[in-house]
Formats: C-alpha cells, structure tokens, sequence
C-alpha cells in the first residue's frame, strides 16, 4: 500500500488498541503486543476452519462446565496423537497435540479447567477472587485459536538468546492447554503488582481474553516438582523442585541441591523421571525482573518456535 494509506491503517490500529488498551488497569509489555496482534485479526476465535485444526465447540462462559471425563471444560476437544512422545502424550489434556515434521503442534482453545473470576458472575465456573485480590480491569475469560510449533528436537541457541518480550502470543504451554506469559510488566510494574489479579490458580486473562500463567499453576504444582508444561524452544519446564528421577517425592530438592544450579535463564541440565537421560529444562524459579517467581525468564536458551492465536 502506499505511505498514506498506511498511515491511516497504522492510525486506525493504533486507535483501537488505544481504546482496548483504557479497558485494562494494568497491562504487561507482552500483553500490548498480544493486543496489537488481536486487533489485526478477527476476535471470533473458535478454531473450526479445518479438520486438521479442530478443537471443539466454542466456549460461551455463561454455559461452561467441566466435563468430568476429560478434565476439560465440556465441548473442548482434548486429544493427544499417538506419534507423541510418551511425556506428551501422557501428560498433556485440554488441547489438540500431533506432530508435524520435526515439530509438535498444539492447538488450544485456552479456556482453564478451574473456577475462576475471570469466567465472570454468571458462568457455572465462576468463583470469587480470594480475600486481598483485585479485578484486572473487566478482562474475562474467551475463547481463543492458539497454535503452537514447537520444535521435537530442541537445541541450545549457541548465538544470541531470543528474548521473550519480543511479541510473542504465548511463550509456551501448561499440561493442561494453557497460555504461558513471560516475566514482564510494564514498567514500572513488576508482576509482583500484576499478582495481585491472579485468581486462585495463579492464572488472569489480558484484555482479549487470552488466560495465562506468569507464575506456577497452583493446580499443576505447589513449589512440587511436577511437570508444568513446555515452552516454545521445546524444552519442558517444571515446578520448583527437581524429581531427581526418582518417583519418591522425598528427595525432590531445588536445583543446586543434588543437581546443578538454575543458569540466568531459569534451566539446567539433569535427569528427570520423564527424562531419565537427563535433558535441559526450566524451572519455576525467582526472577529479578519480575521480583516473583516465575515460568521463564527473560531470555529462551533455546531456538524458539512459534505461537499465533
Ligand atoms: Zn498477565
Ligand atoms: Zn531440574
């Protein structure tokens, strides 16, 4: 196009991610990105527009229940292909997993499993937020087209780290379909501010709705060393603890005990119960920037894939 018909299309853009962006009290930096990516495309997200990437009926918060069979809210499609690695296959729900290539592909509709606020008062999955907690801004729960690739043989990126806040819809995604977010807050926030919109699984939507965890999903791990999910350099990520590839909880132990210390980017090599080989992976781990603990940090260690929604 040419320069003034760009201009407008930049000005119309901008205006509308001005007046979504003064619907929100507080916004990460990688929540305005995942906004500007909303705006330019379509906010009907029920990912039906093809066989191959069909997750189920769309979710309408006010008639949303859980489906006791699949731990899914009832309609989602949770299904995982049988080509997937057994610590895939057996571990993660909620969404549609399958492999292409060198990579996995999840596609998610991203609605949690659990009550939260962010369903809002009239959905049968509503809950209050706990005592201290306040509201971020009217953001609700909706249903989204997530689709990740992730590469199946991850590798360490020998040159420059990719930096996690730089657009990303999502940088990875929990055992149970969810949208991971990085650690950032715009400034002069930290997520330690952000945390107080966390509903009682640690979990709050932006502003078109996407829910995401910054920090551990306290119905996957409570500083446990059980598996959270993996992020989008293929390289899974764990609770704060290390299983030491043992089954005993007993000897589960932060990284540096009985294993090597986390690096800056939230990961160390070591054995796992999934991985008994050992294999480069994240922790839910303090992180500077954010002053909480969070799933990753500011950087992949990694080559990451890709994520659109
Ligand atoms: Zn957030
Ligand atoms: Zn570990």
């Amino acid at each position: 196009m040419g320069r003034k018909q760009f201009l407008a299309a930049s000005t119309s853009i901008v205006l509308l991610v001005l007046s979504l962006t003064n619907c929100k009290t507080k916004s990460d930096s990688d929540e305005e990105n995942l906004l500007l990516l909303a705006a330019l495309s379509s906010s009907t997200k029920i990912c039906a527009n093809s066989n191959t990437s069909f997750t189920g009926t769309s979710v309408v918060n006010g008639t949303a229940t859980l489906d006791t069979n699949t731990d899914c809210i009832t309609g989602m499609t949770s299904s995982m292909s049988s080509d997937l690695p057994a610590w895939i296959r057996n571990n993660f729900k909620c969404a549609v997993g399958s492999v292409s290539g060198s990579n996995y592909i999840f596609r998610s509709q991203n609605v949690p499993n659990t009550k939260s606020f962010y369903f809002g008062s009239t959905s049968p999955m509503y809950e209050s937020l706990a005592a201290g907690k306040k509201s971020a801004g009217n953001n609700q729960i909706q249903s989204q087209c997530l689709i990740y690739t992730i590469p199946s043989t991850p590798t360490v990126n020998a040159g420059t780290k990719v930096g996690t806040q730089s657009g990303y819809v999502s940088v990875g995604i929990t055992v149970n379909g969810l949208a991971i977010f990085n650690n950032a807050a715009a400034a002069p926030d930290t997520l330690a501010t952000e945390a107080q919109t966390f509903d009682r699984y640690n979990g709050h939507p932006q502003s078109s709705g996407v829910y995401h965890h910054h920090s551990q999903p306290l119905n996957i791990t409570n500083d446990s060393a059980a598996l959270v999910g993996i992020l989008l350099d293929g390289y899974p990520v764990y609770g704060l603890k290390c299983d030491q590839a043992t089954a005993s909880t007993a000897d589960d132990a932060e990284p540096g005990t009985g294993t090597p210390a986390l690096d800056a980017y939230h990961g160390h090599t070591a054995n796992t119960i999934l991985f008994p080989g050992g294999i480069y992976h994240y922790h839910y781990a303090y992180d500077a920037t954010a002053t909480i603990n969070t799933l990753i940090g500011s950087s992949f260690n990694g080559n990451p894939g890709t994520a659109s929604n």
